[in-house]
């Protein structure tokens, strides 16, 4: 089946019970067991659930991945991974990533004796220099946030896969319509739901997808006896943003396009950071492992302290000022005072996380308008 097909149908079936099309919300703790141990497969929804069981298949079959698990936010699917571990191990991640990641593993997973290399990945041989005995987890963001760097997968595959190391990619920027880590040789596909799958800003919500029956049931066991599972409202929702996802996701690239055209020759930016563009430094892997470039568009203001960029920021019509992205409405948002604020001011200067940057999250508004509100904001 073809990925537009799939985000509508897979998983789903007509509900036995009433042939009702959409999946019902099965708003229901626990499960009738005619004696103890005979049930029907559901015994308590912290572990199982119909509404979120349908939308774990099609999160899989989006990521052409044999199981999905969804969590109540892409921290809670985080968190699972990173409970794989054991005090002693350590894990690679990359130098620029998303600021609540960077936190839970500075300030929450090394007080557990778990200890982190932040690098820089966009040279994937970088990676083999902090490979040893204990690494036991690769961390991939990419692009990366805000500042839109392309890590190659399938190079940083090789090298774990040579040494034995768990590869995790957080997926959530590029959504799976536009790359599938799995088929690049990840383990673990990891979303912020959040963001495009949900697409609507209306739930928060986090998976991990994956092939390999051990490490599910491992990943499965963490998620019930820990418990950060979502209820059958948000699963539901979800299921129908997904519906649109592929028309959503298009959508987002054309505009995506267009805005970071107008932007790149714009008189007020000094820098814009998007793989679409020929003399990004990581264009061709991006064009290698992603099928378009995405809507996720960053620029710093030429000549921009932090009171100026406050006062851009905040003078959109069409584009909201908020933390997160992927949703159908245009976003603005200010990383050094909103998504990155967790990361150390030294940290987010050596990644280029400045006081003058701007993230854009393209939404699928009619392109005139954002055009414009881009053109009076930034005049
Ligand atoms: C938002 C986000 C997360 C965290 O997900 P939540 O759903 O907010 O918990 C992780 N990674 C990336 C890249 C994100 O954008």
């Amino acid at each position: 089946m073809k990925f537009g097909t799939k985000a509508i149908h897979a998983g789903q079936e007509p509900d036995p019970s009433t042939g009702a099309i959409m999946t019902p919300i099965y708003q229901t703790s626990t499960y009738w067991q005619k004696s103890p141990g005979d049930n029907k497969g559901f015994e308590y929804s912290r572990g199982t659930n119909p509404t979120r069981k349908a939308l774990e298949s099609c999160l899989a079959a989006l990521e052409n991945a044999k199981f999905g698990l969804a969590f109540s936010s892409g921290m809670g699917a985080t968190d699972a991974v990173m409970k794989l571990l054991a005090p002693g191990d350590e894990v690679i991640a990359g130098n620029d990533l998303y600021g609540g990641s960077y936190r839970i593993f500075t300030k929450i997973f090394s007080n557990y004796g778990i200890k982190f290399h932040f690098i820089d990945m966009s040279d994937p041989n970088h990676v083999k220099n902090y490979v040893n005995d204990q690494t036991k987890l690769i961390w991939i963001e990419t692009p990366t946030n805000p500042t839109m760097q392309i890590v190659d997968i399938a190079a940083v595959a090789v090298i774990a896969k040579a040494n034995d190391i768990l590869l995790a990619v957080d997926n959530t920027f590029a959504s799976p319509y536009l790359q599938n880590p799995i088929d690049l040789g990840a383990d673990i596909v990891m979303h912020s739901v959040t963001k495009y799958l949900g697409g609507h800003s209306d739930v928060v919500m986090g998976a991990l997808m994956l092939n390999d029956e051990d490490l599910y049931k491992r990943l499965w066991f963490i998620y019930n006896a820990c418990g950060a599972t979502p209820g059958p409202m948000d699963s539901f929702l979800v299921l129908r943003g997904l519906k649109t996802l592929h028309l959503r996701m298009r959508a987002h690239c054309e505009n995506g396009r267009k805005v970071a055209e107008f932007l790149k020759n714009h008189p007020k930016v000094e820098k814009i950071y998007w793989p679409g563009f020929t003399d990004h430094p990581n264009h061709d892997i991006a064009k290698k492992q992603m099928r378009d470039f995405g809507g996720m568009i960053s620029i710093t203001l030429k000549g921009a302290d932090l009171q100026e960029t406050y006062r851009i920021a905040s003078s959109f019509n069409v584009f909201s000022l908020a933390e997160s992205l992927g949703g159908v409405e245009s976003l603005i948002n200010h990383p050094v005072s909103m998504t990155h604020g967790s990361i150390p001011k030294a940290e987010r200067d050596k990644v280029g996380v400045t006081d003058n940057l701007l993230r854009l999250s393209v939404g699928v508004e009619d392109i005139e308008d954002l055009l414009d509100d881009l053109k009076q904001a930034l005049s």
